[in-house]
């Protein structure tokens, strides 16, 4: 049984006072940030109670990443601009797995504004990979990772732009989905690139992740973007295994910028997909070397408009002492962005011009155009799901990739092309290399979470690579 569904039982029967498992949540991620080398995963801690006793979240502490609007706890988006900033609205997502029984418990720290792949362009402090405090979690979700892989809680919600949830999910050992756009609604969710962004779930195991998915899936009639289309019953998909699945594996995600040890446990992982009755097969998907510079055309030029509300007045902090309108503009921006969203609002900026319009963001549309169709024509040759690396290392050090931001963008190679097809993904641990978590992903066609739920599940049961051996979300409140 899921450290979710198993919450939620003995909360529902009275075993245990409602708050029993937040509490010792509460007591982990204290603990957590106690001696040398602090986790550091929350910006904030405190809890917002469920609203309801019943649910499948019953009495479940959810870590929630800090772009993710909440009516108590801050949301700062892991920015300076937005300090102490709290929200007079609560995002979809929340207001659902409150509904569900869910707690929020703290917020968790990201890359600012969620652009980045280590939580280190976090504006307050970097958070560590539980599995080797000298590694970063992955970002920009690393947070919402490292809560889950330390086991202070069993769930925790994320955004994913280009692998945000993927990413940080492979380099911690736990799982996590991204959905199908349109999924799960945007309400709430503070914008980076609005074309691409997707609220998605992190799980000590499938099971636990998809859970919180569940519970946060849906239409909603606040983000035109969410789908008016039934949520299946993902529940169904476990336990059912591959025997008969065809599983594509793309020639294009095998390349040169991969680490050869994670190739070896990728393989590995086909081997074991095999013995369990899947076909896999190699496919291509022709145009993925396109997929990262399109993704770094259109998220930043995304970017560079959604961010241009932040002008002092509105949100957040304000540059004291300016003496004109401008001033208050250039001062408040000047000091409260970091050099990465700056980077990314230039390049929007640029890619968006008159005269450079059609030459960057035109061309990327279309690009993206063909990188959609690439695996509309997979799923069209009968192909099930697709199972690819994550990432093309394991977690690497602080400070190792901060001063080369194209080695930081190549950390997503595997993960963009999702995005921007819109179709679903999800990581999940397949095994170690020195050590270190490797991650696998199943990326399916639009609204078929069903299926890569389905084969994720299988294989986590064939490598046994779940999570655990760093704490246990399950581990009770010592004041109960
Ligand atoms: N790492 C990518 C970026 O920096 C993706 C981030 C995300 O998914 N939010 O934009």
């Amino acid at each position: 049984m899921s450290a979710c569904s198993e919450i939620a039982r003995r909360v529902q029967a009275g075993e245990v006072e409602r708050d029993h498992f937040v509490r010792g949540a509460l007591d982990r991620a204290r603990e957590a940030d106690s001696g040398d080398v602090p986790l550091h995963a929350f910006l904030s801690l405190e809890t917002e109670e469920g609203e309801a006793a019943e649910g499948s979240l019953a009495g479940v502490p959810v870590a929630v990443k800090d772009n993710i609007c909440t009516r108590e706890l801050p949301t700062s988006c892991g920015s300076r601009i937005l300090e102490g900033y709290v929200s007079p609205f609560e995002a979809t997502v929340v207001r659902k797995l409150r509904a569900a029984g869910g707690w929020v418990l703290g917020k968790t720290n990201m890359d600012e504004f969620a652009m980045g792949s280590s939580t280190e362009n976090s504006g307050y402090r970097p958070t560590r990979n539980p599995r080797d405090r000298a590694r970063v979690p992955g970002g920009s979700s690393g947070g919402s990772a490292a809560a889950v892989a330390a086991g202070i809680v069993p769930c925790a919600l994320g955004s994913d732009t280009g692998g945000s949830v993927r990413q940080p999910a492979a380099f911690c050992g736990v799982v996590g989905i991204k959905p199908t756009y349109g999924r799960v609604s945007r309400y709430g969710l503070v914008a980076f690139a609005s074309s691409l962004d997707q609220v998605g779930s992190l799980g000590a195991t499938v099971e636990d992740a998809t859970r919180l998915l569940q519970a946060v899936s849906g239409h909603d009639p606040r983000d035109a973007t969410s789908a008016d289309r039934a949520v299946p019953d993902w529940a169904a998909s476990f336990g059912v295994g591959v025997d008969g699945l065809t599983i594509g594996v793309p020639a294009e995600y095998f390349t040169e910028e991969l680490d050869p040890a994670v190739a070896e446990v990728c393989r590995e992982a086909f081997d074991r997909l095999r013995e369990a009755g899947a076909r896999v097969r190699e496919v291509s998907l022709p145009h993925t070397r396109y997929a990262v510079p399109t993704y770094y055309i259109l998220a930043p030029a995304e970017a560079s408009s959604n961010l241009a509300r932040y002008d002092g007045v509105r949100y957040g902090v304000r540059a004291p002492g300016a003496e004109s309108i401008d001033a208050v503009y250039e001062e408040s921006r000047t000091r409260g962005f970091g050099a990465e969203v700056v980077r990314r609002i230039m390049l929007g900026t640029f890619a968006l011009s008159a005269g450079y319009y059609d030459a960057y963001y035109g061309r990327a549309q279309r690009v993206r155009a063909l990188i959609a169709r690439d695996f509309r024509r997979v799923w069209a040759d009968g192909v099930d799901v697709l199972f690819t690396p994550t990432s093309p290392t394991p977690a690497f050090r602080l400070g190792e990739r901060t001063t080369d931001p194209v080695a930081m963008y190549l950390s997503d190679i595997y993960t963009v092309t999702a995005n921007l097809a819109g179709i679903p993904g999800i990581s999940i641990p397949i095994g170690a290399v020195e050590g270190l978590p490797v991650g696998g992903q199943f990326l399916a066609p639009m609204w078929d979470e069903a299926r890569m739920i389905q084969a994720a599940h299988a294989l986590e049961s064939l490598t046994g690579a779940v999570a655990g051996g760093v704490g246990d979300a399950r581990r009770e409140g010592t004041d109960a």
